[in-house]
């Protein structure tokens, strides 16, 4: 079983221990390459993500269950990250421009194309996405808005923050159905 590359994460009861505790050489080298430390660090996580993603979504999933407080904290910690950020990058929408926009795609989850009635009998729900995340330098404006399912193994979920614009290709089918008639 492939084990988590960060230390710290959710990890199984059976994957690796970890690693001894860093030399000071080791601990000096990180201080002075803090920066492309980082960004290796990064891109080794995010390539064992890409090539991991249900056993990632597995040991998160493990980890919540056996780190009940831990979850709670960190949910509440991206919280306030989330609403920093809402704050610092601007833009608003009012209730009516969501259901408009929600309109505009037939109520309809931009990614699975399933219902919204159908989205809730499954315990799911149709939330406003932000396309490119707040996190990310994403404004809370309506032109920034997709609707996509959320819940367990929801759109939005999976979504997480990448940078993904659904909307371009929902409009184009639309805009060929209309052509075909
Ligand atoms: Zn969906």
């Amino acid at each position: 079983m492939a084990s988590h590359p960060q230390s710290g994460q959710p990890s199984t009861p059976s994957a690796k221990p970890m690693r001894a505790p860093r030399i000071e050489a080791d601990k000096k080298y990180r201080a002075n390459h803090l920066e492309a430390v980082r960004k290796h660090d990064r891109e080794r996580k995010r390539k064992w993500h890409a090539e991991h993603v249900a056993e990632h979504r597995r040991l998160v999933r493990l980890w919540r269950y056996n780190n009940p407080e831990l979850a709670r904290a960190k949910d509440w910690r991206n919280r306030v990250r989330r609403k920093r950020c809402k704050h610092k990058n601007g833009g608003s929408f009012t209730a009516s421009q969501w259901t408009e926009l929600k309109q505009r795609y037939q109520n309809r989850c931009l990614c699975c194309h399933r219902s919204e009635t159908a989205l809730l009998q499954l315990g799911l729900k149709l939330v406003p996405d932000h396309v490119l995340a707040l996190v990310k330098g994403g404004t809370n404006d309506i032109s920034n808005i997709q609707p996509l399912c959320h819940g367990t193994e929801g759109c939005n979920n999976k979504k997480g923050t990448l940078h993904i614009d659904y909307r371009g290709a929902v409009e184009q089918r639309t805009s060929e159905s209309t052509k075909a008639t």
